[in-house]
């Protein structure tokens, strides 16, 4: 066993910093294991608009100034682990990696999701070549092309937005005659003039030659097929929670989302799930930092029990 600590964080986006500024703080021996690098989503996205007190602030530098702060405590930092195996049902939690053995009182599940694919044929051999999942980090490969973004959330919404300013034009696909999208965005859409709305059809195919040349859209409401040319398809319809890895040790609704109290406790004492990867109403940087304080906290407060009960 390399070292036993308090709490060991899984994931460090923001969910998992802020576990670890609030569990360092209140001096409890605190690691946080990440498969990649520190930061998580918003190191992937252009702007942050909504943080309160953080008028337009970049992602990244959102991101930077969590790690920065959390840095100002003793946070033990195992990063682009690759995780073999998580113990979550004995009293004290394992987490093996590669490299490491690590063992501690209490454990939080900080490691968030990922997008959800479009499982159609192309989507695979395309990824990379025109298929994206990000629009900050591929936006740029689009200046003056056309692209067609799939989904009718927020996401979907505020990346058709950010890719205008490289693409000369923008298809949004979506398979409703109504967005789910904030009205606020909604409005914003509809001032922007490179953006053309597709509604009620799906992608049925993207196919090319060496990159993306067209997608073969379905109507769902003719059954109809058509063809539209494009250089790229970017699809956010949806995530997905990084939860495998602990499926059968805690209790998980239907889409693997970890079930929390408003605590953060999972169904197993001792360890408490926050952010993205919880079952959660609202999937946003300062719903995952409040929920990462919330449950370093009562992780704190899980060890003092547990010394009370040790000392009747
Ligand atoms: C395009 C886009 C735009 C967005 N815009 C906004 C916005 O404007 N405002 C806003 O508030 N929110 C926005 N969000 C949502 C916001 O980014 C998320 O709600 C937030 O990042 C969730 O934080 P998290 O820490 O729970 O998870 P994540 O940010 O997903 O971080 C999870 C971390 O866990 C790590 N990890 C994954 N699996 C494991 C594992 N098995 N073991 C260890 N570590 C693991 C990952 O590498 C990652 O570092 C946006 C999201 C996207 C995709």
């Amino acid at each position: 066993m390399d070292k036993t600590f308090d709490t060991i964080i899984l994931g460090g986006g923001p969910a998992g910093m802020s576990a670890a500024i609030y569990s360092a703080r209140g001096l409890c021996e605190t690691a946080i294991v990440d498969t990649c690098t520190l930061g998580g989503q918003p190191s992937n996205y252009m702007e942050i608009d909504n943080y309160p007190g953080m008028m337009k602030l970049g992602g990244f530098d959102l991101a930077e100034k969590f790690e920065k702060h959390m840095d100002m405590y003793k946070v033990s930092k195992f990063l682009m682990q690759e995780i073999e195996y998580i113990d979550l049902r004995s009293e004290i939690k394992v987490v093996k990696t590669k490299e490491h053995t690590l063992s501690a009182k209490t454990l939080i599940i900080a490691t968030g999701a990922r997008p959800i694919h479009l499982n159609v044929e192309g989507e695979e051999k395309f990824a990379g070549r025109g298929v994206s999942y990000c629009a900050v980090c591929d936006g740029g490969f689009f200046k003056d092309k056309v692209a067609a973004v799939v989904g009718g959330g927020n996401s979907a919404l505020e990346e058709a937005m950010y890719l205008t300013k490289f693409a000369k034009k923008i298809y949004l696909i979506h398979r409703r005659d109504e967005f789910r999208a904030d009205k606020v965005i909604q409005e914003r859409l509809k001032s922007n003039d490179k953006i053309e709305v597709i509604y009620n059809s799906t992608v049925e195919k993207i196919q090319g030659d060496e990159v993306v040349k067209s997608i073969i859209l379905k109507n769902v409401k003719t059954g109809e097929n058509s063809l539209l040319e494009v250089d790229g398809v970017f699809p956010y319809i949806g995530i997905h929670p990084n939860s495998e890895l602990f499926s059968g040790q805690l209790e998980q609704d239907a889409k693997g989302f970890i079930m929390t109290d408003n605590t953060m406790n999972t169904s197993v004492p001792g360890v408490f799930a926050v952010g993205d990867v919880r079952n959660t109403p609202l999937r946003q940087v300062i719903t995952a930092v409040s929920d990462g304080a919330v449950a370093a906290v009562y992780a704190g407060k899980y060890m003092e029990a547990a010394v009370v009960k040790q000392n009747v």
